[in-house]
């Protein structure tokens, strides 16, 4: 329902959690983040109001300067903590976050399992870690594009993997995803609101578009990976 990015050098966490709070309009029923730590790539995530998902995060802090975080509004899977986002894969280094749904997801469920990914959750949306995980060799770009044509459906996703800690990947396919870039530091938003408060420049991802943030800027290509120009819109209004 909700997505929200960040890589940058301030600590990810609250500007997380401060980017799912202007969402928080949309509806959901659970939420979560993904942080790389200094011992790693770190999962917070509860069922409930955003409240709930704080106060774990205020009493055991996830420190880091990259993150991704979810609102969730279930569709395949009960609202549990188990169930939401972010999802990772059997080895715990690639988190993902989706808006949407994975049409195809059982198939591709019932074949990753055959080649021994292990499943935790009951959502669609799990399939995308385990698969980025099964195509991943070394390149992130690759593999997130390798995977899209795999996903069947309408997606938003922002992926983190601790193999390339210094980078996010955004890309969509029918369901809303907008890269806010500012200084030093770049974000994903599933829609304005969650990125205002940081920068006005944006790119509105269209479909079949991919971004790659750093820390020092966006690239944007094709879902299959060909770079694109595009242009910088600038949003004149406020919350
Ligand atoms: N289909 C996914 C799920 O049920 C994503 C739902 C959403 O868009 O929040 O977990």
């Amino acid at each position: 329902c909700g997505i929200v990015g960040y890589i940058g050098n301030r600590d990810s966490q609250s500007i997380l959690v401060e980017g799912l709070k202007k969402l928080e309009y949309r509806g959901y029923d659970s939420a979560g983040v993904a942080i790389v730590t200094g011992t790693g790539l770190a999962v917070k995530k509860a069922k409930g109001r955003l409240a709930e998902l704080e106060s774990r995060l205020h009493s055991e802090p996830l420190a880091g300067t990259v993150g991704i975080g979810h609102t969730r509004w279930a569709t395949h899977g009960k609202p549990s903590d188990a169930n939401s986002h972010p999802h990772t894969d059997t080895t715990s280094k690639f988190s993902v976050v989706h808006n949407g749904i994975i049409e195809n997801y059982a198939e591709l469920r019932r074949e990753l399992a055959a080649k021994g990914h292990v499943f935790v959750s009951e959502t669609d949306t799990e399939v995308v870690s385990h698969l980025i995980a099964d195509l991943y060799q070394g390149d992130i770009v690759k593999a997130v594009s390798e995977a899209t044509r795999h996903i069947r459906g309408a997606f938003a996703l922002a992926i983190l993997t601790e193999h390339e800690p210094d980078k996010l990947v955004a890309v969509r396919q029918s369901s809303p995803l907008i890269i806010g870039v500012g200084d030093g530091e770049n974000f994903i938003g599933s829609d304005i609101p969650a990125i205002l408060q940081h920068t006005r420049n944006v790119y509105i991802l269209d479909d079949h578009e991919m971004a790659v943030l750093t820390r020092s800027g966006v690239e944007l290509m094709t879902i299959e990976g060909n770079f694109i120009a595009k242009q910088l819109s600038t949003v004149d209004w406020d919350l």
